[in-house]
């Protein structure tokens, strides 16, 4: 499915797990994209961005403003597919599927938090590595994740960074997944709660974010403009015309 000109696959959670595992049989690098509204738009201005986007081997829709979007289009996503839910499930199924992974991002101590408490829940996960996201030089962290040879490497440090720096040094460092999961490690740690389920199956999700960081207002901004372009650019089915607005 195209969401201005972002490719986004038609997957649940299920496939995308099914898909990952694929990728590491594979061995060959693998980017995974989860995708946010304010993503989508950042896309619009960034070439380079966009070509990253549209060249990820999956790309799964983590955001109700894509689903929404995609109500528009001939066969709508049905679920939202979140970054945080995919990194739960992977470390769940990492130990039964001998999967080492890789924690990079977030400030110093929060991704050891946040390994801490998936290793209550999964107290035999493989833990290949942990490195916080607030480097200058690339070149050591390269090295110390191409030496613990992970399977899947998580970033934090938001987006488009995370993409854009998984896709530049995807050769050298030699990991069959990597998977940009934004504020994941915030979340788990604990050093900011995730929304009430309630307000998740609403959709309010973002309103949340924004009342807990209100700092976001500036980065959300860009959600109306997002919303103007799927009513006015896009074609919905039945529609004759696609209207003009750009
Ligand atoms: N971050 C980082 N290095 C940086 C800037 C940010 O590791 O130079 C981390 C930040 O601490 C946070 C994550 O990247 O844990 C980004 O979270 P955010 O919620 O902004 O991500 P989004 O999903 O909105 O892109």
């Amino acid at each position: 499915m195209d969401i201005l000109g972002v490719k986004v696959h038609r997957v649940s959670l299920e496939e995308t797990l099914a898909a990952i595992g694929g990728f590491i049989e594979e061995r060959s690098s693998h980017l995974v994209v989860t995708l946010g509204t304010e993503m989508v738009m950042a896309a619009q201005k960034n070439k380079e961005f966009l070509e990253v986007l549209n060249a990820a081997h999956l790309v799964c829709a983590d955001a109700v403003g894509i689903i929404w979007a995609s109500k528009r289009m001939e066969k709508p996503l049905s679920e939202k597919v979140a970054g945080i839910e995919i990194l739960d499930r992977l470390a769940a199924l990492s130990y039964e599927k001998g999967w080492r992974l890789f924690f990079l991002g977030a400030a110093e101590g929060t991704a050891e938090a946040a390994v801490e408490e998936l290793r209550k829940k999964y107290p035999e996960m493989p833990v290949a590595g942990i490195h916080h996201g607030f480097f200058k030089d690339d070149g050591p962290v390269i090295r110390l994740i191409k030496e613990a040879k992970p399977d899947i490497l998580f970033i934090a440090l938001g987006s488009p960074r995370q993409e854009l720096w998984f896709w530049r040094h995807r050769e050298e460092l030699g990991v069959p997944v990597g998977i940009g999961v934004g504020g994941s490690f915030d979340v788990l740690s604990g050093k900011i709660s995730r929304s009430p389920r309630w307000m998740i199956s609403l959709g309010l999700e973002w309103l949340y974010r924004l009342y807990k960081e209100p700092w976001r207002w500036k980065r959300m901004t860009v959600l109306p403009v997002f919303a103007l372009k799927i009513l006015f650019c896009s074609k919905a089915p039945g529609d004759e015309n696609v209207k003009g607005f750009s």
